[in-house]
């Protein structure tokens, strides 16, 4: 090989194509077009002139075309038919054209109509040479969703010449068809692709024709196949049946200083029930800010332990994890259970114990943060996983901590969230996840009042922190994220932290963020919990978990630039004692559209499901939590929202194929996920 410097080569079709993820003739068909363009007419030049504005399509002969140097270089080109003449103006253009377009050739052209200083023009047309007579399409002309250095020209031949290659037939039987009343396969994918003159435009760009429901209807049928299919394989899957709620449990619910509210109860059975069984649980707890999950986690570590096996709980953030582990492990060790701690910033000696702890299986409950899932850790007998906050998990470390099970067993896992995951969202983008819904809040909570109050008034606001410190309650101070820059953020959180330090010299002020140690943090934040700070002017490390319910006043700084789960998930850190808490949202003016309907929102409302409503349709699903990592690649046409409807009867369509196993519905179940997943059936998986 020569040692000269290598040139890329030229990107191949291939694989321009794979960048869109067409890799098959069928990802080509199923590729379908985002809108049309009507070229199946042709109107007078006169005709385009009177209706001005539209895109109208011409035709017409040359008889000028010259290169203009006023006011920039520029081609312009006459056109004429038997109505009037018509001016084409190209900014841009390359020789070629000049010569291509030369006078005496017959041009269709097609595009805006203006009328400019010297009379009607169209500046860019597309355009093509044609021949007197040339036919006109019978069908709209689809334009594709496309990439770099990909031209519609290529991309329309590629896909058409794919429908010429594939096996059309329907892999949707046609009783099922009869009885949802869908159209065939066939007729309905060639209609999105090349749709006939006359066709309803609107129902095609709503996305609610026949043709369309079709699509999102088999798109819908293989996720729900295949999320079946992962199911069936999880329950094929050993598990450590954790049968006794024992000793410990019982002497545990016995000690807690509160009784369990009835969604608790609930929830623990459903978790209580799924843990007996000899398949691994997968189950997500949901339930709001402070709706009490630790406590359920708690149970069913119990669960585990009282039946001879270990747990771990794993959090995303040290200050997390070490909340956890301070409150579990004041519950549990009274009790005889060994609490082990593990994360990053340990020194080695003591990850060493750690690490033996539980190798010996002389820690009961190991608590940690993402150290837990490190080769090095090597649990003694693991029954049960307990994530929380999962969805700031990747899916790869969800799997690695449930791969640490021993004897060929699956440990079972608990996922814990706060955000709410709408109901379509859970059942279409979580492959495989049995849900249990905390819905009611503890006794005793006082409801938080929300106020939005731009931050020219800061005054009245550090006014309102005193008084409240003089009420003997406390108070957080929110600085946001700054993503472009930690050094700026630190800044913006440490001159917070100055003139609040200033303007109120009888108080203490505190401060934690991102770059203190986490020995440091800690300090800062038992502190705030004794009562000894009664402001914590703080970066987002307090988003999760942190628990002080003597602090009743929430300030977040720059309010605008947080999304609705995140200021969701600040606000729910007050509101936790008895004492009525207020949240006072600063913002910059003037605030977006967007910010404007998210402060809208947190003023509206404190429950949880309603603002995940919310952000749901201010955002859209695709951005929604950490579902991009899983089912994304999935739903290309429907839309959970609003095609809620046709999920649940892909629900019950997929239930009836699966049933009984029967030879002739399997090999439909084949054929339907070989068509509609190709090889992307393993995104489901987890
Ligand atoms: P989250 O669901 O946000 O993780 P936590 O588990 O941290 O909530 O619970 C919030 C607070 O409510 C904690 O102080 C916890 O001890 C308390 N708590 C939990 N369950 C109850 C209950 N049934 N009655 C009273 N307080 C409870
Ligand atoms: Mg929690």
């Amino acid at each position: 090989m020569p040692a000269s410097k290598t040139t890329n080569p030229p990107k191949t079709l291939e694989s321009k194509l794979a960048r869109l993820g067409l890799r098959s003739d069928m990802d080509l068909v199923l590729h379908l077009p985002m809108r049309y363009e009507d070229e199946t007419q042709i109107v007078s030049i006169r005709e385009a002139c009177l209706r001005g504005g539209h895109v109208s399509q011409v035709e017409g002969v040359v008889t000028k075309n010259e290169i203009s140097f006023k006011p920039r270089r520029q081609l312009l080109v006459t056109i004429a038919d038997e109505s009037g003449d018509l001016l084409l103006r190209f900014m841009n253009f390359y020789g070629s054209q000049v010569k291509q377009m030369a006078e005496g050739v017959r041009i269709r052209a097609r595009g805006e109509l203006k009328h400019g200083f010297f009379g009607a023009e169209m500046v860019h047309p597309q355009y093509k040479v044609v021949n007197e007579g040339a036919p006109l399409p019978s069908s709209l002309t689809p334009v594709y969703p496309s990439g770099e250095g990909l031209s519609q020209t290529v991309l329309r031949r590629a896909i058409a010449d794919a429908m010429k290659r594939i096996d059309w037939s329907d892999t949707v039987p046609a009783g099922i068809r009869a009885k949802m009343g869908l159209i065939d396969f066939e007729p309905a994918v060639k209609l999105l692709h090349y749709p006939p003159a006359d066709v309803d435009e609107h129902a095609l760009g709503e996305k609610s024709h026949p043709a369309w429901e079709r699509m999102k209807f088999d798109e819908l049928l293989a996720q729900q196949l295949s999320l079946k299919r992962a199911q069936r394989a999880r329950r094929e899957k050993g598990a450590p049946h954790l049968r006794a709620v024992g000793k410990l449990s019982e002497a545990f619910l016995k000690g807690l200083p509160f009784a369990l509210t009835g969604a608790q109860q609930r929830v623990v059975e459903e978790i209580r029930a799924d843990l007996r069984e000899g398949y691994p649980m997968q189950r997500l707890l949901q339930g709001d800010v402070g709706s009490g999950k630790t406590v359920v986690s708690a149970l069913a570590a119990a669960q585990a332990i009282d039946s001879g096996y270990q747990a771990a709980l794993m959090a995303p953030t040290e200050i997390l994890a070490e909340q956890h582990f301070r409150k579990i492990a004041a519950w549990m060790e009274p009790l005889g259970v060994k609490v082990a701690w593990l994360t990053g910033s340990l020194k080695k000696k003591e990850k060493a114990a750690s690490n033996e702890l539980i190798e010996s299986g002389e820690a009961n409950l190991v608590i940690g943060t993402h150290a837990l899932i490190q080769d090095t850790v090597q649990f003694a007998k693991l029954g049960l996983v307990i994530v929380d906050e999962q969805h700031r998990f990747g899916v790869g470390q969800r799997l690695t901590l449930r791969n640490k099970g021993s004897d060929g067993l699956v440990p079972h896992q608990l996922m814990m969230s706060a955000t709410p995951i709408p109901r379509t969202l859970a059942m279409t983008y979580y492959a495989d996840l049995e849900v249990s819904v905390i819905d009611e809040l503890p006794p005793g909570r006082s409801p938080i009042v929300t106020r939005a109050i731009d931050q020219m008034r800061r005054d009245e606001v550090i006014e309102r922190v005193y008084a409240a410190a003089l009420e003997g309650r406390q108070a957080y101070w929110v600085c946001p994220l700054i993503e472009e820059s930690e050094a700026l953020q630190l800044q913006t959180a440490t001159e917070t932290y100055e003139t609040l330090a200033e303007s109120l010299p009888e108080l203490q002020v505190g401060m934690v963020h991102g770059r203190m140690k986490p020995a440091e943090k800690q300090e800062v934040m038992d502190a705030f919990t004794a009562g000894e700070v009664h402001v914590l002017v703080a970066t987002t490390v307090i988003e999760v978990g942190v628990d002080v319910p003597n602090a009743s006043l929430m300030v977040i700084e720059h309010a605008e630039r947080f999304g609705l789960s995140q200021l969701h998930q600040l606000r729910g850190r007050v509101g936790r004692g008895s004492a009525a808490s207020v949240c006072l949202l600063l913002y910059q003016s003037p605030l977006g559209q967007v910010a404007k309907q998210r402060l809208m929102t947190m003023r509206e409302t404190t429950d949880g499901f309603e603002i995940a409503r919310r952000d749901l349709e201010i955002r859209g699903p695709g951005e929604f939590l950490g579902a991009r990592q899983s089912g994304q690649a999935m739903l290309r046409f429907a839309d959970l929202e609003l095609d809620g409807w046709l999920v649940d009867r892909a629900r019950d369509v997929a239930q009836y194929l699966l049933d009984g196993e029967k030879p002739e519905k399997i090999a439909v179940v084949d054929a339907h996920l070989a068509r509609w997943l190709g090889g992307r059936e393993e995104f489901l998986k987890v």
